[in-house]
């Protein structure tokens, strides 16, 4: 007997009948005599389309009343799941993260799980009942609705593995597994057996969308076993393992492991920033401040007047609150003008196998300019390097590269 948790993405859940498809599944495991719990995300879409009603009501929208309304997609689903589990004779009991609770910070819209609640959820396991509960939702001390980020429910899902100590993570989606890039963008694609937590770790925070960030490190750090599959299929899919396991000499092991790509980036210039000590710093302070992350940077020459101009990525979505903190800040920045372009997209090139090879960044260069993809600007770390280019390029540029790093499956 094993205790398992299953977590089911919105396309799993999209409609009555493919909840009957996931709960047979489930019951298969219960059948088989394991102890359950699901995670389960909202129908396809119905998040995004949740997202938009708050933005019709007010662009600018209080954060606590954003999570009420995201939050309802996976109540949604967790009851159905639940009735159709009862229905096929299966106990299953729905659990909202309040009723656990799963408590969290109270960064409304991108919240921290800090810790769950585990008694009941473990008596309710082991008395042989199913145990559902929706994905991407907590509680924050204050007894508000919180919500962890878009895609947040594989974090839920690691986070009740570890918190119940379960055998494995399953991550049910609609692909059959990590591939080497996006299988939708290219065909030739591969499916990896098995990927690194560092490297899935550096592929989803790429914007390799199959596992949220967050999910991959809290696995890494919690040493749970996630396994990403198919809820349409019978077939492995592909296991997220620790180094050692891998073989960092193996020789099938290829340099690069994955290409990932992120159209949601945004550029920023500030032209003619005075070149002296401190400029920088008096930049990306009031970012800081507003909780901005910034990614990829760049200082060009200095003009002959003793300026000079930075650039930096944003995420896109908070584009509008970085021009509004570098506006306000321009006095003391002394800058002469802000551009801002949304048209760009990251591209990055992840493997662990970078650190024993030279080379590897030039190929991607290369391979670049000579489909005339211009690169505006660089950032690497020990085991990825990332390209900023014009967004119209992006899946040229992915099935470029893939080619380049011998990726692509044969014919
Ligand atoms: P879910 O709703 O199940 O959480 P997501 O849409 O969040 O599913 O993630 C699955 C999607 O991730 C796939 O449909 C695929 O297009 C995309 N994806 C991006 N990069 C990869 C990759 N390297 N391997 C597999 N899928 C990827
Ligand atoms: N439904 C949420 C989203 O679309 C969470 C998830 O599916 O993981 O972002
Ligand atoms: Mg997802």
């Amino acid at each position: 007997m094993a205790k398992i948790v299953m977590k089911f993405g919105g396309t799993s859940m999209a409609g009555t009948e493919r909840i009957r498809n996931v709960a047979s599944r489930v019951k298969k495991e219960v059948d088989a005599g394991n102890q359950v719990a699901v995670v389960v995300s909202a129908m396809a879409g119905e998040t995004d389309r949740l997202v938009g009603f708050c933005r019709e009501a007010a662009p600018l929208h209080d954060p606590k009343e954003y999570d009420v309304v995201v939050a309802a997609g996976e109540q949604i689903t967790s009851g159905l799941l639940a009735i159709t589990l009862q229905a096929m004779g299966v106990p299953a009991r729905s659990w909202l993260g309040w009723q656990l609770p799963i408590h969290t910070s109270d960064a409304h819209s991108s919240a921290r799980i800090e810790s769950i609640e585990t008694d009941a959820l473990n008596a309710a396991m082991a008395s042989g009942e199913v145990a559902v509960i929706p994905g991407f939702q907590g509680m924050a001390d204050t007894g508000r609705v919180t919500t962890l980020g878009r895609g947040g429910s594989d974090t839920s899902a690691v986070a009740v593995a570890a918190a119940v100590k379960a055998d494995r993570c399953d991550i049910y989606t609609d692909v059959d597994g990590v591939y080497t890039t996006d299988p939708r963008i290219v065909p030739k694609a591969q499916k990896l057996d098995k990927v690194t937590y560092e490297e899935m770790l550096e592929l989803a925070s790429v914007g390799a969308k199959v596992l949220q960030t967050r999910s991959v490190s809290l696995a890494m750090k919690e040493n749970v076993r996630v396994q990403v599959l198919t809820s349409f299929e019978d077939k492995p899919g592909t296991l997220i393992v620790s180094d050692d396991e891998i073989g960092e000499n193996d020789v099938e092991r290829q340099v690069i492991t994955g290409i990932a790509h992120d159209k949601n980036e945004a550029k920023i210039t500030l032209i003619k920033v005075p070149d002296r000590p401190g400029a920088v710093a008096s930049i990306f302070a009031p970012l800081a401040d507003a909780s901005i992350n910034v990614d990829m940077i760049i200082q060009n020459i200095a003009h002959d007047a003793g300026s000079t101009d930075v650039t930096f990525t944003v995420p896109g979505a908070e584009l509008a609150r970085a021009l509004d903190a570098l506006e306000k800040a321009q006095g003391a920045i002394g800058y002469e003008k802000l551009v801002h372009d949304t048209k760009v997209a990251k591209i990055s090139i992840v493997g662990v196998g970078m650190r024993s090879h030279a080379g590897v960044a030039s190929t991607m260069f290369q391979a670049l300019g000579s489909r005339g993809i211009n690169i505006q600007a660089i950032s690497t770390s020990e085991i990825k390097v990332s390209v900023l280019i014009d967004e119209d390029e992006t899946e040229l540029a992915v099935r470029v590269l893939h080619t380049a790093y011998g990726l692509d499956a044969a014919d």
